[in-house]
């Protein structure tokens, strides 16, 4: 595809993404589609359906092209539910085509709900996929189906997770959201989970980005009580940080087999090491989950700017992102859009 070819001309002497709060921006995440195929209750209020427009897969590859010009290593594609996109596999066919600034190949990973996993696994490996994160937000099929409202979820989704393993989308992570009240009994038989699969399971903090009005902070299971019940039935010993900007604590258990990682955006926050920009499936920019505006990279793109216009407009949007988030203080106001319409 000729927009592809392209990226061989990134301009490697233009500047590189950081904001002025001096971070260096390096992750990409995407969204592809605004739709989902579950309505997980603590995301989706269950009657509303998409909401923005999905682009082009070419537009969508002109625009990410951009970032990765401009330091973006690692592109991760989400949504709504990424599976359900048509020409998902083109997209990371030629996405793996791409070069970092330093010519590598770019760090691809998709994060999905799994349903459509177990036929999908192998042909987006074979497209260029590097790693996947399956959601799952129990480990028993009751409980599962409770939360996705989709009967015979569990089972499909644990074959795409076994289906993705086999497949070598590894290294595998299942990412948890616990509530309190709701699915905090599965924190042990996750800790299980992660052995037996041989998967990484991600705790993560619930966070005030659902479509409905749910989050209060006792909501939220903090990082320090997931580890201290895990812990009192399986042993578990903290792992080093690979990198200063890594998001989660990692454990490892008594034996060293297996890993959990706790993501604690509410109780231990980790903003001044943020290195994310977002990109939403309409072609908006979002310098952070919370933020309050949005930045219409697409619209600039429909009217006629050139690369070099998009690239400095994209530079200038970084540079303002925010310090950090506000979850939890007096006057914090939701974000305009929720989780699945940002893009997880
Ligand atoms: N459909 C894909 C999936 O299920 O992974 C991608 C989109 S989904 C919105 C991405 C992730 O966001 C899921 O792991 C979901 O559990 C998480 N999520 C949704 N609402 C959240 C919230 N309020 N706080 C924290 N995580 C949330």
């Amino acid at each position: 595809m000729a927009i592809a070819s392209l990226s061989t001309l990134a301009p490697v002497s233009s500047p590189r993404l950081t904001d002025s709060h001096g971070r260096v921006i390096h992750d990409l995440r995407v969204s592809i589609t605004d739709r989902c195929n579950y309505k997980c209750v603590y995301c989706r209020t269950g009657e509303v359906g998409p909401q923005y427009p999905e682009l082009a897969i070419d537009d969508y590859l002109r625009l990410i092209r951009l970032f990765v010009d401009l330091g973006i290593t690692k592109v991760r594609l989400t949504g709504g539910e990424p599976l359900l996109r048509r020409g998902l596999l083109n997209l990371i066919r030629e996405l793996a085509t791409l070069r970092t600034r330093s010519g590598e190949t770019l760090d691809l990973a998709v994060t999905t709900n799994g349903h459509l996993l177990e036929s999908l696994a192998e042909p987006l490996k074979a497209a260029g996929l590097n790693r996947v994160t399956v959601s799952m937000d129990a480990v028993d099929a009751p409980t599962f189906e409770r939360i996705t409202r989709v009967p015979g979820s569990f089972d499909a989704v644990l074959r795409g997770v076994r289906a993705a393993r086999a497949a070598g989308l590894t290294p595998l992570k299942i990412n948890c959201v616990l509530l309190r009240g709701f699915n905090d009994d599965q924190i042990e038989g996750f800790a299980r989970f992660a052995r037996e699969e041989e998967v990484v399971v991600r705790f993560i903090e619930f966070m005030p980005l659902e479509e409905g009005r749910l989050w209060t902070p006792e909501i939220v299971v903090g990082l320090r009580e997931i580890v201290d019940r895990i812990h009192r039935v399986l042993p578990l010993k903290p792992l080093p940080a690979r990198d200063a900007g890594e998001t989660a604590r990692r454990y490892t258990f008594a034996d060293g087999k297996g890993e959990i990682g706790i993501i604690a955006p509410v109780t231990q926050a980790f903003c001044g090491a943020c290195s994310r920009v977002r990109l939403t499936s309409d072609g908006k920019i979002r310098t952070c989950l919370f933020s309050q505006v949005e930045h219409d990279l697409y619209g600039r793109m429909r009217a006629g700017e050139s690369d070099e216009e998009l690239r400095s407009y994209v530079l200038r949007t970084v540079q303002g992102k925010e310090a950090r988030h506000h979850i939890g203080e007096p006057g914090f106001l939701k974000p305009s859009r929720s989780m699945v319409h940002i893009g997880g």
